[in-house]
Parts: structure tokens; C-alpha cells; sequence
């Protein structure tokens, strides 16, 4: 090997491949994998079960760092912010937002995004570059670093699930996100299960028939519009991805895997807040034969953008109409809106010092 690796988003058969270049048996793979997922370890001269001599091959050779935290927040309502730095000077943010007796790690997968969706701050911003599967494991490895949650039994954790829908679209990075998946979802590492992952799109429809295919994880839609033409206004995806087709495709993922799709729907006054557009999403699921979930978000505004947010009250409104079709429609409020946790924020805040 020529020059150090790093170690973090190594698939394990790629890691048996480097060790087995350092003349290393292949049951190492399993015992590295372990202290680097399983514990949380940083420091090769931490893993006991290693002899002296193959610690000190390994920091010569591969990296085992993680992003630096560049601020840390947490909101009143205990949602907590990370603004972390990779080697290259590059920022991205990841949020833990608690429930009751268990929370998401929302991840991001790009930094920025080309995607230009309207409402979207991150979406203002252009895409930099893809991250890394290691830049995107390791957010959640921050995570439970700071929470302490390496070994430790599943059902004892907080950080009990894996939102990917921080900063950018995941199924344009589609290579990294697949292996940063296999690498979460290892049982001999993190551990954790396919079910506790969502991936959330707006709408590549080649990529979610791939994912369909290799990883069959929950499947959230950034959908926002209540038809065709209205989403086409603040998605351009829409227009090459149009709704029905999208419709379409949702409907099979669900026939493949069960449960539900999540739609995220943003809340915006006057553009698609009425209740006659709540009817329409509702006449659009049952055409679509789609047991769908809504999340209705309260709109964070940011300055700049041409959107407000609804009000109260149209918000339960709306809610209450999808379920009185029958269809969950849980409101979210802007979670951590005292420390700007809506999407983007926070690296634009910290920018403009
Ligand atoms: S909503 Fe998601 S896909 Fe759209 S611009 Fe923002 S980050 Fe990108």
C-alpha cells in the first residue's frame, strides 16, 4: 500500500484485500471491524486483541479519524446540531432530533445540492462536492461518540435511527450511500437495521427502482406539490420525473418491501395549503393504491426565499382532512428553530462570520 487509507467506509471485503497486502490473515478483517464499529475505537493502539506489531502497521497505513466538530447546539427542545469538518476544509451539518425514548440521526449525503428545489436553502446553495461513504458513516459515528452509545444493546439506544436527508440528494451519490448502508447496517459492526434507515429523494426514479433492488430501505418522498404541475413549479425534478411516474414507482417499492412511504410536505401559504389540495394528495393515493404517511412541515422561511409558511391553522386543517381519508398526517414543527436547524442553515450562518 502506498499511501494510508482511509480506514472508515471500507467495505470488509476491501479491508481483508488491504490486509492481506500487509500479509495479514483474513479473521483480522472481523476483529478490526469490531473495535472500529462495534466499540467506537479512534486509536489503533486501543484494539488489546491485536498484537503490537500489527497496531503499528495499521497507523501506518490507514486513517481512522473523524470529522472535527466545528460547533455543537443544542435546542430547547433537544434537538442537537453538529456543524463538523472533513480534511478538506469542507462543512456539513447533522442533526439528532429525539422522540419520546428514541430519536433520528438525520445524515447529509452531498455538500450542497444541484437538485433546486425552490423552497430549499441547501438547494440555494451549489453542490461542492459527493461525500465519502466514510464522511457519511462517520456523522453518525460523531453522533453516538457524543451520546455514548458504543456497545450498547439496540433497544438501549437513542440514536435508534437513520434519517439520510441533511444537505443533498442522496440517489445522486448513489454509490456511496449503498455502501455507507451495507456498512451501518453490518450486524457485526453498527448494527443498525434496514427497517430504522430512511432514505429520502426527491424523485430520481432509476435510482429508487436500484435501491428497491439493493437495499430496500424505507423510502421518504420530498414531495411538497399536490399535483403534477405544482410541484414542476418548485421542483425541477418534477419535469423530468413527473408525479405520476413517480406515483407509479412508489406503489411498487411498497408491493416489494410493505409498510408505508413517507411523503414530506412542506407547509406553504397560499401555494399548497388548501384544503382542496390535501383532497387531491388523498384522491392521488388511492388512485396509486399507496398506504401512505404525511409529514406536514411547518416551513422554517430564510431570507431571500419567495415562500411563508401557513398558519396554525390551516396546518391542522390540512392534517385533519388527509386523515379523515384515512392517512397519518403527524404535523412537524421546525425542530431546533432556535438554533436554525432547518436544511442549510446553520454552515450559512456560521459562512457569513
Ligand atoms: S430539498 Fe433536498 S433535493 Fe431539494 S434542493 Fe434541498 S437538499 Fe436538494
Amino acid at each position: 500500500m502506498n499511501e494510508k487509507k482511509e480506514l472508515i467506509g471500507l467495505l470488509k471485503e476491501e479491508l481483508s484485500s488491504y490486509l492481506k497486502e500487509l500479509g495479514e490473515p483474513s479473521f483480522r478483517t472481523k476483529q478490526i471491524w469490531q473495535w472500529v464499529y462495534f466499540y467506537g475505537k479512534t486509536d489503533f493502539h486501543e484494539m488489546t486483541n491485536l498484537s503490537k506489531n500489527l497496531r503499528l502497521k495499521l497507523e501506518q497505513n490507514f486513517i481512522l479519524s473523524r470529522p472535527k466538530i466545528i460547533t455543537s447546539q443544542q435546542s430547547v427542545d433537544k434537538t442537537k446540531k453538529w456543524l463538523l469538518e472533513f480534511n478538506d476544509g469542507q462543512r456539513i451539518e447533522t442533526v439528532y432530533i429525539p422522540e419520546t425514548d428514541r430519536g433520528a440521526v438525520c445524515i447529509s449525503t452531498q455538500i450542497g445540492c444541484a437538485m433546486g428545489c425552490r423552497f430549499c436553502h441547501t438547494g440555494s446553495q451549489k453542490l461542492t462536492r459527493d461525500l465519502t461513504a466514510g464522511e457519511i458513516i462517520s456523522q453518525f459515528m460523531v453522533a453516538r461518540d457524543e451520546y455514548k452509545e458504543w456497545n450498547i444493546e439496540g433497544e438501549k439506544r437513542k440514536l435508534s435511527n437513520i434519517v439520510l436527508m441533511g444537505m443533498g440528494e442522496p440517489l445522486q451519490n448513489y454509490d456511496n450511500v449503498v455502501k455507507a448502508v451495507k456498512i451501518l447496517t453490518d450486524g457485526e459492526g453498527i448494527g443498525i437495521s434496514k427497517r430504522r434507515i430512511t432514505l429520502s429523494t426527491s424523485g430520481i426514479i432509476p435510482y429508487i427502482r436500484d435501491i428497491d433492488r439493493d437495499l430496500g430501505v424505507k423510502l421518504a418522498i420530498s414531495l411538497h406539490a399536490s399535483n403534477n404541475e405544482q410541484r414542476s413549479q418548485i421542483m425541477p425534478i418534477n419535469k423530468k420525473y413527473p408525479l405520476p411516474e413517480l406515483l407509479q414507482v412508489c406503489h411498487e417499492y411498497q408491493e416489494n418491501h410493505g409498510g408505508y412511504i413517507t411523503f414530506e410536505y412542506l407547509m406553504l401559504k397560499d401555494f399548497n395549503d388548501k384544503i382542496s389540495h390535501a383532497e387531491e394528495l388523498a384522491m392521488l393515493m388511492k388512485k396509486y393504491q399507496i398506504n401512505a404517511k404525511f409529514n406536514l412541515i411547518a416551513f422554517n422561511p430564510w431570507p431571500g426565499c419567495d415562500y411563508k409558511p401557513s398558519s396554525n391553522n390551516r396546518i391542522h386543517a390540512f392534517s385533519q382532512k388527509l386523515q379523515d381519508y384515512g392517512y397519518a398526517a403527524p404535523i412537524r414543527t421546525a425542530r431546533g428553530q432556535d438554533i436554525l436547524a432547518a436544511c442549510g442553515q446553520l454552515k450559512s450562518e456560521k459562512e457569513k462570520i
